[in-house]
């Protein structure tokens, strides 16, 4: 099997199976009881917050509030407006992932005003449009780091600035799930104004169901699982700790890769792509992106027709676009940005990992080629 979705999900690296199955097995403890430092269970939540630090330059390891995942985060943030008292304006790109977009517009019922902010041609969000929306009664920005499908970063700093400058008292929330583990995070030196950030680990190699929440010191919002207490009463539930000894594990390694060698991985098969179908539109290449992703299409054939050949060859891409009662949506990241329908409908994403090869995307050019010329 050819794997290329990893920006849907990671294979858990060995170190990281490994820590994972020593919480299972020997060290299956309780972390939240009094013998926790006995027994060792409370060591997994240490390690990862001290690995998470690490890796986004974070002001403290008390910073991270770890939960189920990125989804939990995002509904999280969110939803928690609803108990700040204080009705106003929620802006949030037009690009959002579903867990943030979702919540988000479910606020209008209870009396917020959302705005969805749009991007322009690259998916990059529009400063100028933004700029209007950032009036006094802002009280949440909501703009992802890097974007899941195009790979497209966004100007988290810039941003944060005119937060700062416009509506001072409003939290910025960034959606980094893509961006952490996959390029630089510095939460002390450009995105120095992001109070919230939500991550996931099996998106840069850790398990899957665990992630967590950046909170800036100072920075409050309401839990929105209550129970047990753990997580200093921010999240309750049994501690996750065989996910957070993964978690640590993949925090450590991503912090001490580096993504340069998948990013010539990714221009290469991109310059291959562009030498072979002269007509192929490569989204948001004209911009920076995650260097490990590549959103493309090729006029004439359906992306999600392209994506189930190719799986059925051995080699796993993802589309961007879904089926719905057999018609085919193109993904809405590609709508925000302007992308025609039957080329929005063609869209084709690689999302490479740092084990990914070029044999492998020998491979999947080959193979492209064999299905255009029969699918066509
Ligand atoms: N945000 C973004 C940008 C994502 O790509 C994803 C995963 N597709 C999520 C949030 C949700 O992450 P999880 O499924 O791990 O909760």
């Amino acid at each position: 099997m050819i794997y290329l979705d990893n920006n849907a999900t990671t294979r858990s690296t060995s170190k990281v199976v490994e820590a994972t199955v020593a919480y299972l097995t020997d060290c299956y403890f309780n972390a939240s009881t009094s013998s926790a430092g006995v027994t060792g269970a409370d060591r997994p939540r240490l390690h990862a917050a001290a690995a998470m630090k690490k890796l986004v330059n974070a002001e403290e390891p008390d910073c991270f509030i770890f939960t189920s995942g990125a989804t939990e985060s995002n509904n999280w943030v969110l939803t928690s407006l609803r108990r700040c008292g204080n009705l106003g304006k929620v802006v949030v790109s037009s690009i959002e992932h579903a867990s943030v977009l979702e919540p988000a517009l479910d606020l209008r019922q209870w009396g917020f005003d959302v705005v969805e902010t749009p991007v322009d041609s690259n998916g990059v969000v529009r400063i100028d449009q933004l700029q209007q929306h950032l009036t006094h009664d802002c009280v949440l920005v909501s703009v992802m780091a890097a974007n899941n499908e195009t790979g497209a970063v966004q100007p988290i700093r810039e941003i944060g600035e005119l937060i700062r400058a416009s509506c001072p008292r409003a939290l910025f929330h960034t959606d980094a799930t893509q961006a952490v583990g996959k390029m630089s995070v510095d939460l002390r030196a450009g995105w120095t104004e992001v109070d919230l950030a939500s991550f996931s680990a099996h998106k840069f190699h850790g398990p899957k169901g665990i992630g967590g929440l950046y909170m800036r010191p100072g920075i409050e919002i309401h839990p929105m699982l209550l129970g047990g207490g753990q997580e200093d009463g921010w999240r309750s539930g049994t501690t996750n700790t065989p996910g957070l000894a993964g978690l640590a594990i993949a925090a450590e390694e991503a912090a001490s890769s580096n993504y340069d060698a998948v990013g010539r991985l990714r221009d290469l098969f991109e310059a291959r792509l562009k030498a072979t179908w002269p007509d192929i539109h490569i989204h948001s290449q004209g911009v920076t992106r995650l260097p490990n992703t590549s959103f493309f299409s090729l006029p004439g054939m359906a992306g999600v027709e392209m994506a189930d050949a190719l799986a059925a060859e051995g080699i796993i891409v993802g589309t961007g676009a879904a089926c719905s009662a057999g018609a085919i949506r193109p993904s809405r990241t590609l709508q925000s940005m302007g992308v025609a329908h039957e080329i929005a409908t063609a869209g084709l994403r690689i999302s490479l990992s740092r084990f990914s090869t070029l044999q492998e995307i020998e491979k999947l050019i080959d193979t492209l080629g064999a299905l255009r010329h029969s699918l066509h």
